[in-house]
């Protein structure tokens, strides 16, 4: 995956190559001690919190025209067609200008994500400065910044890397297992993640995930990949105060995005929040394996019935996932916790079983003859084919006479008989209606 592009464009001296050097400026301090090498190169390579990225100052490029509007009109040009970003950089100092509104009509028309920064305000005095003019251009709240003295550069830069499009692939091998842990703060996902991590074998220590929300940690466990993915971890990272730290909701979706199985961490003492079950609901239509964690259980007083009526609430409270184990565990304590690395095993071999096509047919059938569908307006739903058509989640294609004919408890009651043959434990699993030609 080439790293995404982050063009600079603005008239000359707004101070687009003090930006640049000020953005790339760790790397430049580098290579300038060796001779020969050259401060002002166009294309640097840059990074913040964990993501790269490659910096053109779009005002070094020469484009053979005299005429300064033309100029930086093509700067814009070119900005938009090869960059995945655009710092649009105006002189606060100076304020608006012709040609300022001219390369912001260019930067309208593209659906690129730009920001308008507003340079050379050493001051955050509101009355001294005059970038509030720069609303006019149609780009959003303008972002101060003083390149000279790189006051605010942060505040850009953490925005900027917002905007950059999702590395579509991570850096691990094929067939790593990608553990999300998730739950609200509190809840003890820092606790689990270290516990566990605490008894592997830990292949390079904690690296930023590829999007700064989350903290990716590889290791191994018995020739197998692994990766946590912890969304604490940059808590962990940013000092962020516990008390004010909101569940991130956003954090955890991307998390559930790149895992194969989402350890949904509920506190014992406390039960499933909402929040938990908009999160679980979302892995559940992403096609993820699933397994519910109750932790604190060392806090819970218990009798031989305990058990049971946790896993009557869980299930009351979560009953779209009737299909994912529940684990009773202390992080603390360690109690139960070599279990959550064999269930996360066991689950993902479920997500990538496969049926023969032969044993889902007469399973189909068998079935069908025990309950028939029900009929509709004299019609009732033919299923002539069953086939499975993937894995992770586990995806049943049946060729029928209507699709419109099937209902929804029928097809659950499929589901069921799927899976009390094959389990399917922890993942949920899919049926796709294909009307035969
Ligand atoms: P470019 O030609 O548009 O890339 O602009 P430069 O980076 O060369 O800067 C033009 C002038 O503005 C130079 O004299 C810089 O020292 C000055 N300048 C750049 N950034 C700032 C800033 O943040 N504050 C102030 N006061 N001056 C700046
Ligand atoms: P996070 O915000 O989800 O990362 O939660 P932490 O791992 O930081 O844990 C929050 C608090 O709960 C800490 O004081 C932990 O010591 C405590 N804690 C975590 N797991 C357990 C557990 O299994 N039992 C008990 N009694 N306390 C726990």
């Amino acid at each position: 995956m080439p790293k995404p592009i982050v063009a600079i464009v603005g008239r000359p001296n707004v101070g687009k190559s003090s930006l640049f050097n000020r953005i790339v400026g760790a790397r430049i301090a580098i290579v300038e001690d060796m001779p020969g090498v050259t401060r002002d190169r166009l294309y640097q390579d840059a990074e913040w919190q964990g993501r790269e990225f490659t910096l053109v100052d779009t005002g070094g490029l020469d484009f053979a025209e005299d005429v300064i509007t033309a100029q930086i009109r093509k700067q814009a040009e070119l900005a938009i067609k090869e960059a995945d970003a655009i710092l649009f950089l105006v002189d606060a100092r100076e304020g608006l200008t012709s040609i300022d509104q001219e390369v912001a009509g260019v930067l309208r028309r593209t659906d690129k994500p730009v920001l308008l920064v507003a340079n050379k305000v050493e001051q955050f005095d509101q009355s001294k400065i005059s970038y509030f003019d720069f609303y006019q251009l149609g780009l959003g709240d303008p972002i101060p910044v003083s390149a000279a003295e790189g006051l605010n550069t942060g505040d850009l830069l953490d925005q900027l890397i917002t905007l950059l499009p999702q590395p579509d692939e991570d850096p691990y091998p094929p067939d790593t297992i990608r553990i999300a842990v998730i739950g609200r703060p509190n809840v003890g996902k820092s606790s689990l993640v270290n516990a566990i991590l605490g008894e592997e074998r830990v292949i390079v220590s904690s690296i930023p995930g590829t999007t700064r929300d989350a903290i990716d940690t590889p290791f191994e466990r018995g020739g197998k990949n692994y990766v946590i993915i912890d969304t604490a971890g940059m808590r962990r990272r940013k000092k962020i105060d516990l008390p004010t730290e909101r569940y991130s909701v956003v954090r955890a979706l991307r998390a559930v995005d790149r895992c194969d199985v989402t350890l949904m961490l509920i506190d014992a003492t406390e039960g499933v929040a909402e929040q938990d079950k908009k999160i679980v609901g979302y892995a559940h239509e992403k096609g993820k394996a699933i397994i519910l964690v109750a932790n604190k259980w060392d806090l819970i007083e218990k009798d031989d019935k305990t058990m049971n009526k946790f896993e009557r609430k869980f299930r009351e409270e979560l009953p779209f996932l009737s299909y994912s184990p529940i684990l009773y565990i202390s992080a603390l304590t360690g109690q139960r916790l070599p279990k959550v690395l064999e269930m996360v095993d066991f689950v993902v071999e479920q997500a990538s079983k496969r049926v023969p096509t032969a044993d889902l047919n007469n399973l189909i059938r068998e079935a069908t003859q025990a309950t028939p569908p029900p009929a509709d307006k004299h019609r009732r739903l033919k299923i002539f084919y069953a086939t499975q058509g993937g894995v992770k989640p586990p995806t049943f294609i049946l060729f029928v006479n209507d699709p419109e004919l099937m209902h929804f408890s029928y097809q659950r009651y499929l589901e069921n008989q799927v899976r009390s043959t094959y389990g399917f434990e922890g993942t949920p699993v899919r049926f796709f209606l294909r009307r035969r030609e």
